[in-house]
């Protein structure tokens, strides 16, 4: 997986910093009666603030610069004024910001107001995942031994959260640099010890999309939305991770 030098770590986690901040934005003023527009433009006036570019509008066509993806929803959710929020939501925002010629990419899931008790686990087990997951993003591993840690921990998970996850088949995590998607795909599950290997400088955005349900989708009409065949809620979390000499180095950190 193709290396990045220090400063360019530096210079992707200035763009990921401000993805940080636009996540954060979107999450303190969400309320029950805004709408995923609304969202979409808090987290564009940060972008835009920051001098930065939201690298998702217009990205083969898409019309918004977050993806906002309720309930049921797992990813590439339109922003729309016609999808307005109530209280118990499963809210997952995934953003992207370039600047300086770097891409940082990160997603979140968080509730309007209170979540039912499984969704809360739902939740809290995704990041929990992310996190335990993106431990094998280390010089010296391969490809897959992340997806085979992101697996590991879900299973995990299950106890940990006392929750039945399903992995969403078919989406995952990616290479990112100076484009948001670059090679290799990275699967949320698989065998360890296969794929390229893992380098000092090496970056990947990781990110396990957990159901409670099914681990099918399918994509709406709009040929953007991706929901859970069963219905089921869905949660999104990500991170942009180099693997570095000290570890894995989150380049897309929140306050
Ligand atoms: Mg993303
Ligand atoms: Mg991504």
């Amino acid at each position: 997986i193709p290396a990045k030098t220090p400063g360019e770590l530096d210079a992707m986690q200035a763009a990921g910093e401000i993805v940080g901040r636009a996540l954060q934005a979107v999450k303190a003023e969400v309320r029950p009666g805004m709408t995923t527009l609304d969202l979409n433009e808090i987290a564009e006036a940060v972008i835009r603030d920051a001098g930065a570019i939201p690298t998702f509008l217009g990205y083969q066509g898409f019309p918004g610069s977050i993806c906002a993806s309720v309930n049921e929803v797992i990813v590439h959710g339109i922003p729309s004024k016609d999808v307005v929020l109530e209280e118990g939501d499963l809210v997952s925002v995934d953003c992207g910001a370039t600047f300086d010629g770097w891409v940082g990419d990160s997603a979140w899931s968080f509730g309007v107001g209170e979540l039912d008790d499984d969704v809360i686990a739902l939740n809290e087990a995704t990041e929990w995942v992310l996190m335990e997951g993106l431990k094998a993003m280390v010089p010296g591993n391969r490809l897959t031994d992340v997806s085979h840690a992101l697996e590991v921990a879900t299973r995990k998970a299950e106890q940990k959260f006392d929750v039945q996850l399903g992995i969403v088949d078919g989406y995952g995590g990616h290479g990112i640099g100076r484009t948001m998607h670059e090679d290799p795909y990275l699967a949320n599950e698989g065998k360890p010890n296969r794929g390229p290997r893992i380098q000092e400088g090496s970056v990947l955005a990781i990110e396990p999309m957990l159901t409670l349900g099914t681990v099918d989708s399918a994509v709406l009409e709009d040929d953007w939305t991706v929901v859970t065949l069963d219905g089921s809620y869905a949660a999104h979390w990500e991170h942009t991770v180099a693997a570095t000499a000290g570890g894995p180095r989150i380049l897309t950190p929140r306050r």
